[in-house]
């Protein structure tokens, strides 16, 4: 099989068992011309001769690797986060408020009124609100049952 005339001495490769890949290793004996037992010169031990792979064995190697990547492709996707549509957030907190909500005590939304935070009002479209920010010098920040508005005041 080897063209190369070998002997007890050369250098050739071998797959070592030891380091598990081909590396250089010193022929210990040979039967006739065929290598039987070699000594690795990475890890100096002694084993028998296993040839490197021929090139299409590790072309076949590589495409088995390549067949079954290490990393999944779902691993790596991420998962959607559910998270709440901030309008429908500011609905849920309507609606809890909406019980403590004291509709005699609202006042009629005007965009010359003066508003406090947490008044309750009572607007001609949006309909009963909290007031939940004020924002000088003339704006406000109204929670009605649609969302938080931005309205005008003094
Ligand atoms: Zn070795």
């Amino acid at each position: 099989m080897n063209i190369r005339k070998l002997s007890a001495g050369d250098i050739i490769e071998s797959r070592c068992t030891r380091c598990r890949q081909v590396l250089n290793h010193r022929i210990v004996a040979m039967v006739a011309e065929k290598v039987v037992r070699v000594e690795c010169n990475t890890c100096g031990g002694t084993h028998n001769y296993y040839p490197p792979p021929t090139a299409k064995e590790a072309r076949a190697a590589k495409e088995k690797k390549e067949a079954s990547p290490k990393t999944p492709r779902s691993a790596s996707s991420t998962p959607r986060t559910s998270r709440k549509d901030p309008t429908e957030a500011d609905r849920d907190e309507w609606r809890a408020l909406r019980s403590s909500m004291a509709i005699d005590k609202a006042v009629v939304y005007d965009m010359n009124g003066k508003f406090r935070s947490n008044a309750l009002v009572d607007h001609p479209v949006f309909g009963l609100g909290i007031v939940k920010l004020l924002i000088p010098p003339n704006k406000m920040q109204v929670l009605f049952e649609d969302g938080i508005k931005l309205l005008r005041c003094q």
